[in-house]
């Protein structure tokens, strides 16, 4: 960057977790010239919404959670000025049941409270074995054997495996509980009891810097769907945002980076990557191979996503959905029950749902084809909700890379990898310290912090130059 240039900024990728950087980019560094390449011809990555006969269904996202990180959230609801379009998840949000030997049971949110709740008679012993655990330290396992160490092998398997699966499309006896369940994992480390520790640190309703969060849905979406959320970062960015912009280089040269694209090359002064693990390995392999190896070797997990929608109301249960742990054997992961979750989201007529298929552990079932797949989720969706009406719609997507995977030792994996990663070059995305929508806007937040710092450097150092040449 010359002196009195501005700071130039390449996000590459815009998915939310590019979308969010750029965002907060602009609102911390004014007069940034920054550039978004996105190679698809629409914004979001995996957030997509497909609207049917008045039903929205999400083929990603599904909602945001308004008291995720300190209410991140519900501050970007206000700063994107989608207020009057919140659509809030319905009075059935909170209900939520588990398939136990092919019946449904009925679960508070959360596996604290589903202890304290008629749930727990099923696991005698778990608050025992729970409240007993001395504190101190662990190295990182796996969930399975974090549940199983605190609640016992019952509670392993009819909350945290089905949970794992609901959060990371994941399986628990990979799945790091110091990167999946870091709160717990304090709890574990200042109290030994997890449960102990939840009661001692019940979270207040303490915004970011000690304010108070305005009353807000638990969870929330927006009229449209989570499209909207999308449209509203893109449209922020105006013509900064390329699509159709595939990033096919990065070249390191004299000030910072040389992005090509699109048959052109432009330098700048620092970069977010914001590609899935494997494309931004393929792109910083020539420069840094030690990087694209680490990225590289990122598991994620594979998911069908199959939307259904009935002409009429069919399900007798209230709630917003259900998990299907593994040891049911089951063909499905869990189903949504959009229109009751989110009644604004729907024409009032029919029932909508959306079941989830494949997983980490079910990854095979998802190579039978797409018809194969609906019919066999179709068929379990019915038999767990005792429907007999046939769907007027349905429609499947499957996602080969849908949820990054954060095995055993993720932690120091991502540590490696920040470290590895050479100057003013950013590794942003889901794979490193969040999945949720929430958690990528911290980590947007955070990296716009940063660039801030690198830009008065930047300026300072071209400044000092200049006095001495
Ligand atoms: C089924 C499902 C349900 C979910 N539900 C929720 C939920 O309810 N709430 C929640 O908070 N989170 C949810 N998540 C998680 C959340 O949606 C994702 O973690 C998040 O959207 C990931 O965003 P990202 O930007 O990191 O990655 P992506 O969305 O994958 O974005 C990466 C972008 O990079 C682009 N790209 C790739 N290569 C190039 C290249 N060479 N040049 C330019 N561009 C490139 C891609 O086209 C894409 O747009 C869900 C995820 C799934 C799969």
């Amino acid at each position: 960057m010359s002196s009195g240039a501005r700071f130039r900024v390449a996000v590459l990728g815009a998915g939310a977790s590019g979308l969010l950087a750029a965002h907060y980019l602009k609102a911390q560094i004014p007069g940034i010239e920054l550039t978004v390449h996105e190679e698809r011809e629409r914004p979001g990555g995996l957030i997509d919404t497909l609207v049917h006969d008045g039903h929205v269904f999400e083929w990603g996202a599904r909602c945001l959670r308004a008291k995720a990180r300190a209410g991140v959230c519900f501050d970007l609801v206000g700063e994107l000025g989608l207020g009057p379009e919140v659509a809030a998840g319905g009075p059935e949000q909170n209900l939520r049941y588990i398939l136990r030997r092919g019946r449904l049971l009925q679960v508070p949110a959360g596996p604290f409270s589903a202890l304290f709740s008629p749930f727990a008679r099923l696991l005698p012993g778990a608050l025992l074995r729970d409240l007993r655990h001395p504190a101190g330290p662990r190295q990182d396992t796996s969930v399975a054997e974090f549940a199983e160490r605190h609640f016992g092998p019952g509670a392993r398997d009819l909350i945290f495996d089905p949970l794992m699966s609901g959060i990371y499309a994941g399986d628990m006896r990979t799945l790091s509980f110091k990167a999946c369940l870091s709160a717990l994992a304090g709890f574990e480390e200042r109290h030994g009891s997890v449960l102990r520790g939840a009661l001692r640190e019940r979270p207040g309703r303490l915004g970011e810097g000690g304010a108070k969060l305005p009353p807000a849905p638990r969870l929330f979406s927006f009229r449209g769907g989570m499209r909207r959320f999308i449209e509203a970062l893109a449209a922020r960015l105006g013509t900064a945002l390329r699509l159709g912009s595939k990033v096919t280089a990065l070249e390191p040269c004299a000030d910072g980076y040389r992005v090509r694209a699109n048959g052109g090359a432009t330098e700048f002064d620092a970069v977010i990557c914001a590609l899935p693990a494997p494309a931004a390995a393929a792109l910083i392999r020539p420069s840094n191979a030690a990087l694209a190896g680490g990225l590289a070797a990122l598991p994620y997990a594979p998911l069908a996503v199959i939307p259904v929608l009935f002409p009429e109301p069919v399900n007798r249960y209230r709630g917003a959905g259900y998990l299907v742990p593994s040891t049911e054997g089951e063909a499905i992961l869990g189903a949504q029950w959009n229109t009751q979750s989110f009644p604004a989201l729907s024409s009032g007529k029919g029932q909508g749902f959306t079941i989830m298929v494949g997983g980490a552990r079910g990854a095979s079932l998802l190579n039978g084809g797409e018809n194969a797949l609906q019919n066999s989720a179709l068929a379990a969706l019915r038999r767990h909700l005792g429907i007999s009406a046939a769907p007027s719609f349905m429609a499947c997507r499957i996602i080969a890379r849908a949820l990054p995977q954060y095995h055993v030792g993720h932690l120091d994996t991502v540590r490696r990898l920040r470290a590895l990663a050479p100057p003013r070059f950013h590794l942003a995305g889901n794979y490193l310290e969040g999945v949720g929508i929430g958690d990528l806007a911290l980590q947007a937040k955070a990296l716009a912090l940063q660039l801030k710092d690198e830009a008065s450097l930047v300026g300072a150092r071209d400044c000092s130059l200049k006095g001495t040449a």
